[in-house]
């Protein structure tokens, strides 16, 4: 079974993350980047799958150059090669063109299987999964917690704050998982040795046949309009309990129009 495991590079959630002043599209050298962990969830599962059912995972990755960083932790996990999509053009691509771009690129591979995270840490539009199983007019499987193959059909169990629904679907699909599906596991020193030498596959947007005006910030159907850095935090308010402490947490939670 192949499987093509969709990862983005994003600023750690640890480091300070700003947008340019110019157009309010990430400033990825204000803050180190790393591979998402939620994609480290999703390669991991992926690997699960391959040891079970045999064939390649490749790694696909839409980002400036540096997201080979990202793109070559995935290989030192254990995935067998990589798609890198990168072109200047792309700066500020919006989830819709981002889902067209990845679409196209996973037209040059073969594949079973798609996995991707339910929603990227940096822009969260949590869409692109469901985007591209729409482009593809493939089954979508998304936030999914368990996921099991048997004899060409993908069955899942799919968790929101909705609830929980069992699904099923004939491969190929596109799946993305949450935060509960699996702990991934730490690259080994001979999985970063071989990382190394696994194949990289770089493409621009003309090479998927994109011209300039369909990707990037001018296609966008979506636009950040105005930015504000984040409040300082306020020293909040404190309750001396006298007997009388849950009333006055009660009539501050009114004030506020929280209860
Ligand atoms: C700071 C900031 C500013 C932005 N400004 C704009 C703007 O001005 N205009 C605009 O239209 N959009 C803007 N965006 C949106 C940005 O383009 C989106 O982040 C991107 O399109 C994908 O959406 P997402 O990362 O929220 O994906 P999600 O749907 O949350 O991602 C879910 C999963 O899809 C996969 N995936 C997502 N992106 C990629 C990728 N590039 N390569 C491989 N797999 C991927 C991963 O598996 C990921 O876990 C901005 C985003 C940020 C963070």
């Amino acid at each position: 079974m192949n499987i093509v495991v969709l990862v983005k590079q994003v600023p750690d959630t640890w480091s300070e993350r700003k947008l340019s002043d110019a157009d309010h599209t990430l400033d990825r050298d204000a803050a180190d980047a790393v591979l998402d962990e939620i994609n480290e969830r999703a390669v991991e599962e992926a690997l699960v799958l391959q040891a079970e059912h045999g064939g390649e995972v490749t790694v696909l990755s839409m980002g400036p150059d540096r997201a080979t960083d990202a793109i070559r932790k995935a290989l030192s996990m254990g995935a067998d090669k990589a798609i890198h999509v990168s072109d200047p053009a792309l700066h500020g691509s919006d989830a819709l063109t981002t889902a067209k771009v990845l679409a196209k690129a996973l037209a040059t591979v073969e594949f079973d299987l798609v996995v991707a995270g339910n929603e990227a840490t940096d822009g969260r539009a949590g869409a692109v999964p469901a985007i591209l199983a729409e482009l593809l007019g493939l089954p979508q499987l998304t936030h999914v917690r368990k996921v099991t193959v048997e004899g060409g059909v993908v069955k899942a169990v799919r968790e929101t704050d909705e609830g929980v629904a069992h699904l099923e679907a004939s491969l190929p699909a596109v799946l993305s998982v949450n935060e509960k599906i699996n702990e991934p596991r730490y690259p080994s020193f001979k999985g970063i040795m071989a990382a190394k030498k696994k194949p990289v596959t770089t493409l621009t947007a003309s090479d998927l046949g994109l011209g300039a005006d369909e990707v990037g910030l001018g296609a966008a159907w979506t636009q950040v309009v105005e930015a504000a850095p984040k409040p300082p935090r306020t020293a909040g308010q404190r309750v001396e309990d006298e007997g009388d402490g849950g009333s006055k947490i009660a009539e501050y939670l009114v004030g506020q129009k929280l209860i």
